[in-house]
């Protein structure tokens, strides 16, 4: 297929920021009176879905200990309602299920939701919360819970079939996404930085705007723009930190348990929350009684019908290897590097008996494939929304993105000139200026 010469905007990556971009954009130009068409390209090197978005679990949560991260979340909820059943999206809610150490994390999150208008409601205290648990389920076990926040909006979405219905509405609209283009790098204006084409193997496109929705890949886009390595970072207390890697690595920990889907629904046969749970209760070995956690360990889970069983996983673990030698490609289940290890499924299907005594002896139900894959982190594990080199807005969302429908439309408005409130505590030059976003007691490094 021939490649344009000239696109007014080139979004990198079919994933659900660059698709997101896409249909807000396309939005915009029709509500102006203005061509679509031939104006809005998406090129990936794979294909639709072929990065962190294909295989993503899907969690769409509001849950956030960080002010700015609950109302961006509040917003792409809302576009998640707009269209359930053509975004492949469950709402059924979500649960954070604590231990003692973060309940109060956990309560000011309630308060706020309350603030923000975002319905949920909280439990306190151990046999509250375990009476709450057993109105749902009545073999539930988990111990030393203390806090239930049941957050009625948020559910979670089936990561293709979502981005296949997210691919159907941007195509209608006169979006082209080009499938099989990798980008190799840019080239410049002579006289500021601004990017003014961008160059392919497939041949070379100029353009107005870049929107970089790169996933996984973005530290290879920083590398294409210029961009530092290594940054200055004040930290929370002030102290200056330099020589900081502006990325890093984590493997993200899902699996599959494949008993049917309908194990999981709540006693009175509907579908439950997505269900997470971290607590500090010693972990045992559902298959021989060893202790495998006796700190603070969290799992998350559903019934899922698109992964065929319970889905979920655990926290992620940091990759070593140094940032610049870590192999991204083959990405997802084909990496024969990063994949949910042995390890990891023993700790999630023992967690599960933990939790529930329906998967007592469950663990020969694991499956078998390849599944997880990598992440890229920022150094405070939140998102970069920023514009680089004058024309290049960059989607890092530091692995929050799946639930982030929204972010791509809120883009899509400040590329258009409208600078958008809910995306400024999430630029670049936060970390120079130590307005970090505050830090949590949750054992992930994204909550
Ligand atoms: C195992 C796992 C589970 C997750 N679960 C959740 C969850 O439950 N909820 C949640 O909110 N988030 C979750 N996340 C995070 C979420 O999946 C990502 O934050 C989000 O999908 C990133 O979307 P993206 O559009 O930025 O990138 P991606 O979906 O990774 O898309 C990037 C695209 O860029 C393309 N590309 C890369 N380099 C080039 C190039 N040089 N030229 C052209 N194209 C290129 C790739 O082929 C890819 O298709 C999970 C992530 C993982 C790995």
């Amino acid at each position: 297929m021939a490649i344009p010469e000239h696109a007014d905007y080139v979004i990198i990556g079919a994933g659900i920021h660059g698709l997101s971009t896409s249909w807000r954009l396309a939005q915009r130009l029709i509500e102006k009176g203005e061509e679509v068409d031939g104006r809005i390209v998406v090129l990936d090197k794979s294909g639709i879905a072929a990065g962190a978005s294909g295989i993503a679990c899907g969690v769409v949560r509001n849950n956030y200990y960080q002010p700015a991260m609950r109302r961006l979340m509040a917003h792409s909820v809302d576009i998640w309602e707009s269209d359930p059943e053509g975004l492949s999206y469950h709402p059924v809610g979500y649960m954070q299920i604590s231990c003692e150490a973060m309940r109060e994390d956990v309560q000011t999150i309630y308060e706020q939701q309350q603030e923000i208008g975002y319905e949920s409601v909280f439990i306190e205290g151990s046999n509250a919360s375990t009476n709450y648990m057993r109105g749902m389920f009545e073999d539930w076990q988990a111990k030393n819970i203390t806090s239930v926040l049941h957050e009625k909006r948020g559910g979670y979405s089936n990561n293709t079939k979502s981005m296949y219905g997210l691919t159907s509405k941007v195509e209608k609209l006169g979006v082209r996404i080009i499938t099989g283009i990798e980008v190799k790098g840019f080239g410049f204006e002579t006289t500021s930085n601004a990017v003014t084409k961008v160059e392919t193997d497939k041949g070379e496109i100029t353009c107005e705007q870049v929107i970089v929705g790169a996933g996984p890949w973005v530290r290879d886009f920083w590398d294409m723009l210029g961009l530092p390595k290594q940054i200055t970072v004040k930290d929370l207390n002030g102290e200056i930190h330099n020589d900081v890697d502006m990325w890093r690595y984590w493997q993200l920990e899902e699996g599959v348990l494949t008993v049917p889907p309908e194990t999981l629904l709540t006693d009175d046969g509907k579908m439950p929350p997505v269900i997470h749970v971290d607590t500090d209760a010693p972990l045992y070995s559902d298959v021989d009684g060893s202790v495998i956690a006796e700190e603070m360990w969290g799992i998350y889970y559903k019934p899922d019908w698109h992964f065929g069983g319970v889905q979920g996983g655990a926290s992620p673990y940091k990759v070593d290897t140094p940032v610049d030698e870590v192999a991204v490609d083959p990405y997802g289940p084909s990496s024969p590097e990063f994949v949910s290890s042995p390890e990891f499924a023993h700790m999630w299907v023992s967690a599960l008996a933990h939790c529930h005594k329906r998967f007592e002896g469950a663990m020969p139900k694991y499956h078998r494939e390849a599944s997880g894959g990598i992440g890229c982190f920022t150094p405070d594990s939140f998102p970069v929304f920023d514009t680089f080199n004058d024309n290049v807005f960059i989607i890092a969302d530091s692995n929050h993105g799946w639930k982030m429908l929204g972010v791509g439309h809120l883009v899509a408005d400040e590329v258009l000139g409208k600078e958008q409130e809910l995306l400024q505590p999430f630029r670049f030059n936060r970390f120079e200026k130590g307005e970090l976003h505050p830090v949590s007691n949750s054992p992930y490094p994204w909550s």
